[in-house]
């Protein structure tokens, strides 16, 4: 049963809370490798669904255009505090309703329609919101798109610099969606300022271990550094702008009210909770283990044969290449899905397929480290995974079911917030 229990919804609307109980057993039952998910602690889940919901605050602490901010202004200003304390910035903006939307924001403090933008493209592993063609980002900017070398899987930062001196573009987004590989903000600071661009630092999937101190820190190279709440930082649905100071009130400014109405405050609160549980000392301890689970389960998918992009992994993402196997990678994911492992398919660098039907995989471990997996566990996931593919291959059901069964009984026995046993 779903927890917090939802005894409310199951009285006045059963079919939902029907529908509610069982995502929550899904998610119990299931090895959930989607490395931009994981499992929120019940104080999150709790903080998200209070009566903060119920109220209106646009603009900011201190500053609003509603009466009765009595409490809301200093839930507020807890949360920036944690954010800004967390991350070691000046400015925290807890307001932006996604990622997607924070970026927006940042190209609305920073550049008028029209003007030239440089990110990631999205085959080699950047954000859709970092310029890519059909998005908003893509559509009213002028997008400049680097990638990564053939060779390595990796960002060619002399292509990203030969780049940028040529398109000048006014802000550089690193970071991305699908990179297993350390990011070198030092490196990417150096060429931004040599162009003379901004440096935007997209952390949405990192910003937990850079908080544990799993993966370096953009701060005091990227003026400007974008997160979301909800990927490894294992809070809501959310996002945050953090910046130096001179940037503060531009940002504030885009944010609200350039694109933005009332701030969500239930989403607020649940950030506050998660950024106070991300500075625990055992959150440290989280962030290692998801980067050594990845590593783990990198080196038993190398084991078993598989083709990984870059050739392994630094943090808590794994790209699979499929195409020695003879299986796309939506096949595979459909497959791994009904065998209880979840994940998604995804475009790898140079993909001679189309996105909706791409060579590869994506894979991470934040999800089943929260739950309390292990680098010993690592080897068997590795080989359901292994036994699963070549079961979609044969199209063997019973073996998909068979895998099934053992990966429910294995997950049965890590606790998930969120989730009670029956009695
Ligand atoms: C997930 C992600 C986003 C967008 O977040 P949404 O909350 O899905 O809008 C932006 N940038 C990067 C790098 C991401 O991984």
């Amino acid at each position: 049963m779903h927890q917090p229990p939802v005894p409310n919804v199951a009285r006045t609307d059963p079919e939902l809370a029907e529908l509610i109980n069982e995502e929550a057993r899904r998610q119990f039952e299931k090895i959930r490798l989607i490395p931009s998910e994981n499992y929120v602690s019940l104080a999150v889940l709790e903080a998200a669904g209070t009566v903060l919901t119920n109220k209106y605050s646009e603009g900011y602490p201190g500053r609003r255009y509603y009466e009765g901010q009595q409490f809301i202004d200093p839930i507020e200003r807890l949360a920036q505090e944690r954010a800004r304390d967390l991350f070691g910035v000046d400015h925290a903006n807890v307001q932006p309703y996604s990622g997607s939307p924070a970026n927006l924001a940042v190209y609305m403090a920073f550049c008028q329609p029209g003007d030239t933008v440089m990110g990631m493209g999205l085959p080699a592993g950047g954000h859709l919101t970092h310029g890519a063609p059909p998005t908003a980002s893509g559509k009213w900017f002028r997008s400049v798109q680097y990638g990564v070398r053939r060779d390595t899987g990796r960002v060619d930062l002399d292509e990203v610099r030969d780049l940028a001196l040529k398109e000048r573009p006014k802000v550089i987004f690193c970071g991305g969606t699908a990179i297993p590989r350390t990011i070198d903000f030092p490196a990417f600071a150096a060429i931004a300022a040599e162009a003379g661009a901004t440096l935007i630092a997209d952390i949405a999937h990192i910003a937990g271990l850079i908080a544990g101190g799993a993966h370096p820190s953009p701060v005091g190279h990227a003026p400007v550094i974008s997160t979301t709440t909800h990927k490894t930082l294992r809070g809501p649905r959310g996002a945050m702008i953090m910046s130096t100071a001179e940037h503060a009130s531009a940002l504030d400014r885009a944010v609200f009210p350039g694109l933005q109405g009332g701030p969500h405050n239930h989403t607020t609160a649940a950030i506050a909770v998660a950024l106070a549980e991300a500075a625990q000392p055992e959150f440290a301890g989280y962030a290692r283990q998801v980067v050594a689970n990845a590593r783990a389960l990198a080196d038993a998918l190398l084991g078993h044969g598989f083709e990984l992009v870059s050739g392994g992994t630094d943090n808590h993402l794994i790209l699979m290449d499929l195409t020695s196997r003879g299986i796309g990678g939506k096949p595979a994911a459909k497959a791994l899905d009904r065998a209880g492992i979840e994940l998604n398919y995804n475009t790898v660098p140079f993909d001679p397929r189309k996105p909706f039907d791409p060579s590869g995989v994506r894979l991470g471990t934040p999800a089943i480290t929260t739950r309390g997996l292990r680098e010993e566990h690592m080897p068997q996931v590795a080989a359901w995974f292994d036994d699963a593919i070549m079961a979609a291959l044969k199209d063997d059901e019973a073996a998909i079911e068979r895998i099934g069964g053992e990966v429910r009984e294995l997950m049965a026995g890590f606790p998930m917030a969120g989730w009670a046993p029956a009695a």
